[in-house]
């Protein structure tokens, strides 16, 4: 272990002592190597780990998930205390052993993480996606990169856009303000969850509007029906 990680262990440690960690769902102390979910409530998580997932409104565009997501399950708890309860390691986390569980071949060049509304930002202090794209990041030494795609509806001001943009703002919420750069063939949208696949759709029809040719894969936390 490197110095600085020995220090943050031992601090966590001692930390751990005086205020045990406990588990988001049940409220049992954490032991050992758990995290945030205690050993008996991540086994209710249900791993998609058998390939990609195909949505409807996707098409051919593969959505690789890290557990199926349910009203009620830990996935669920995972998700909302990420959102909500400024838990931004479970995101990182989250990432890690998402990228742990995707093939190597369906890797892309670059992250985009999808980008939330300015004020919820504010708001929030940060963007659950990135920590997610974050945690990828760390383990596949992939880059993320918030610059290419803007969210537009209810952040950007019609007033403050060229009159491409403002069409394309009624389009949709998301539009692409940085071109992808012509060595990358293949980006992954980053996503904490998919339901139907809409909102990252408006993203890949950005991306697809400047870049036909570009290979797009998307990778969420979790993955409903
Ligand atoms: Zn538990």
């Amino acid at each position: 272990m490197e110095p600085k990680n020995m220090k943050k262990f031992h601090i966590n440690n001692l930390l751990h002592v005086f205020f045990p960690f406990r588990c988001l769902r049940c409220s049992e102390e954490l032991i050992g190597a758990e995290k945030g979910l205690c050993a008996f409530c991540s086994e209710e998580l249900l791993p998609l780990n058998y390939g990609p997932v195909f949505l409807d409104n996707l098409g051919p565009i593969p959505c690789y998930g890290l557990y199926r997501y349910e009203e009620q399950t830990a996935a669920q708890v995972l998700i909302h205390h990420l959102k909500y309860q400024n838990k931004r390691e479970i995101g990182v986390d989250l990432g890690v052993n998402l990228a742990k569980s995707t093939p190597r071949s369906a890797w892309p060049q670059l992250l985009l993480p999808v980008p939330i509304a300015s004020k919820k930002r504010w708001d929030r202090g940060y963007n659950q996606s990135e920590c997610i794209a974050q945690g990828f990041s760390e383990f596949t030494r992939i880059p993320f990169c918030i610059k290419h795609v803007k969210r537009l509806r209810n952040s950007v001001s019609q007033t403050r856009l060229s009159k491409v943009n403002r069409l394309r703002n009624v389009e949709g919420a998301f539009t692409l303000v940085h071109p992808i750069p012509k060595e990358i063939t293949h980006v992954g949208i980053v996503d904490d969850v998919i339901t139907t696949g809409s909102t990252v759709l408006q993203i890949v029809n950005s991306l697809t509007f400047e870049h036909p040719h570009l290979q797009i894969t998307i990778f969420a936390a979790a993955i409903a029906n």
